[in-house]
């Protein structure tokens, strides 16, 4: 005898982090390359002190720092343990196995691994020729079922973000009991003044008593923690409410609280770091795209190369030259940008890839 289990997750393929490799420069998860912040660092060490007590499962404090930098109500704001927890946390407060989640393809890998395991199904819409979001064909596949969209920018793993008349195109042509969430797991990276800021976009669209507009949020990316798991979500109450119920308790663990604080802290030391990358996104993308490479306009710390059927063998290649990038077999290649001398080696093994 075996145990029963749900058989409808036999068909789940199990999520696939980015690779560690000893010895090779890892460009394959978006993270930021350089080390947490000394004053991140003392933070944590002093709160090490104190982890024999339970964190606040509320976040309390780490709350209402995110609500006065964001100018929102606290009942605005709910913590997770990553914003992909919130992801599916998100789903299990609106969908059951009869409804449906809509979000672009290819985009966040998570997002198909959280709604099937809440037992939701899946809509995909192919993104466009020039891998952005097709905004008219997400709206096209809103059905009476469809409960949540994922609006990923920028979009991982492509970089392209919607401009504000698309954004705000899509949103009204959403039904207002269908949630849509802005995922702005990048948004400290975005340098196109054309692009919007979701959360600012999102209490526009309160005031104008739109109550289905949420925003998620990140201290992984630019904030440079993602080794302690810690997100937002900036939704009207009566979402953040119905998130908060889902919970684990204690999921946002005592360190993680404290790192997040301190990372509010030390915002302009981290944003100097993240003006920093996108300098540096600039110089790669165009020594890529000088070399013959297709890259889409990125606004995120990561350049998308759609090799196609040729991904396996670009991957390869970068392994053989110590650089671990993010394959997506027969699609293409995610490559972080890293430090400058990470990008360099990054580049002499892309520039001397046989096209
Ligand atoms: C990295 C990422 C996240 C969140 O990651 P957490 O580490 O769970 O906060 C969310 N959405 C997208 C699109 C991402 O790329």
């Amino acid at each position: 005898m075996t145990v029963r289990t749900r058989a409808d997750l036999d068909a789940l393929p199990g999520y696939v982090p980015g690779k560690s490799v000893p010895g090779a420069i890892k460009l394959a998860s978006n993270e930021v390359s350089l080390g947490p912040l000394p004053s991140v660092v003392k933070a944590v060490a002093e709160a090490a002190s104190r982890i024999n007590r339970y964190p606040d499962s509320a976040a309390g404090e780490l709350v209402a720092a995110l609500a006065r930098k964001l100018g929102v109500a606290e009942d605005n704001v709910s913590v997770g343990c990553g914003s992909v927890t919130l992801c599916q946390q998100l789903i299990q407060a609106t969908c059951t196995e009869a409804d449906e989640v809509l979000f672009p393809w290819r985009s966040f890998e998570a997002y198909p691994v959280v709604t099937q395991v809440v037992g939701a199904a899946q809509v995909r819409v192919p993104l466009t020729g020039g891998h952005a979001l097709d905004v008219d064909a997400m709206i096209a596949a809103i059905t009476p079922a469809t409960r949540l969209v994922f609006v990923c920018t920028p979009n991982n793993p492509t970089g392209t973000a919607l401009r504000r008349e698309e954004l705000e195109r899509f949103i009204d042509a959403v039904p207002a009991d269908v949630l849509v969430v802005i995922d702005e797991a990048y948004r400290e990276f975005v340098s196109d003044p054309e692009v919007p800021d979701g959360v600012e976009v999102a209490k526009e669209q309160w005031a104008r008593g739109r109550d289905n507009v949420a925003v998620l949020r990140t201290f992984s990316k630019a904030y440079g923690l993602a080794g302690l798991r810690v997100g937002y979500l900036v939704a009207p109450e009566a979402v953040t409410a119905v998130v908060r119920k889902v919970f684990v308790p204690f999921g946002v663990n005592a360190l993680a609280q404290v790192a997040a604080l301190a990372s509010l802290e030390a915002e302009d030391e981290l944003f100097a770091r993240c003006r920093e990358i996108v300098a540096e996104r600039g110089r790669v993308r165009s020594a890529l795209v000088d070399a013959g490479y297709e890259v889409p306009e990125t606004q995120a710390n990561f350049v998308w190369l759609p090799l196609g059927a040729r991904t396996a063998e670009f991957n390869e290649h970068c392994l053989a030259h110590k650089v671990v990038v993010r394959a997506f077999v027969g699609d293409g290649a995610r490559v972080t940008i890293g430090t400058a001398e990470e990008n360099d080696t990054f580049l002499a093994a892309a520039l001397a890839f046989p096209r």
